[in-house]
């Protein structure tokens, strides 16, 4: 009787055990369940961006710039194939981002270029067609940097001129484990 009693208590004690850590499991899985997890891949550029882009062209016009945006949204197999370019395809290396590890994957990123007197796109970073004596390439980067971008000119590692991204906070990893920007609806 006292042996039974024993056993007794030591299976209450090991199937309460096993309930805490199956318990302790869950809130633990929870903590990395965020919310947006999942989210489909956007297919065009998030709106705030789109905004901001087209704020940009209107600035740059009125400082008598001629901006171009030469790249937008870019889907996967795009992506795909810019990384192979100098890789396994002919041509220059052009970006070191594989499919899903550019912003542009996710809509949050644009770039740009200048048209010059003779209509041609050009990426000279150095040109000044408004004859300001600023370069009109760094004169739009701090428009854009006004209106909340990064600028890849700004990059450490790798200086991407052209390039310009609004990552909300939002690092490559957690865009590629689903996570979106949240929109705030503005009251009006
Ligand atoms: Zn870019």
């Amino acid at each position: 009787m006292k042996d039974f009693k024993k056993i007794t208590l030591t299976w209450i004690i090991i199937i309460l055990f096993l309930i805490i850590i199956i318990v302790l499991y869950n809130r633990m899985d929870n903590q990395y369940t965020e919310p947006g997890e999942d989210a489909p891949i956007p297919s065009e550029l998030h709106p705030i961006v789109e905004e901001n882009k087209v704020i940009l062209l209107d600035r740059a016009t009125d400082i008598n710039i001629d901006l171009v945006i030469t790249e937008g949204m870019r889907s996967f197999s795009r992506q795909n194939k810019l990384y192979n370019q100098g890789r396994s395809g002919t041509g220059n290396i052009v970006t070191y981002a594989k499919a899903g590890e550019s912003y542009h994957n996710y809509g949050l990123a644009i770039d740009y270029a200048l048209r010059n007197s003779d209509g041609k796109i050009i990426w000279d970073i150095h040109y000044d067609g408004n004859n300001n004596g600023k370069a009109d390439w760094f004169e739009v980067a701090q428009v854009a940097k006004e209106l909340g971008f990064e600028w890849g000119g700004d990059f450490k590692d790798f200086k991407d001129y052209p390039h310009l991204q609004m990552t909300f906070d939002l690092s490559i990893n957690q865009l590629q484990r689903g996570l979106r920007p949240v929109i705030e609806e503005a009251d009006q």
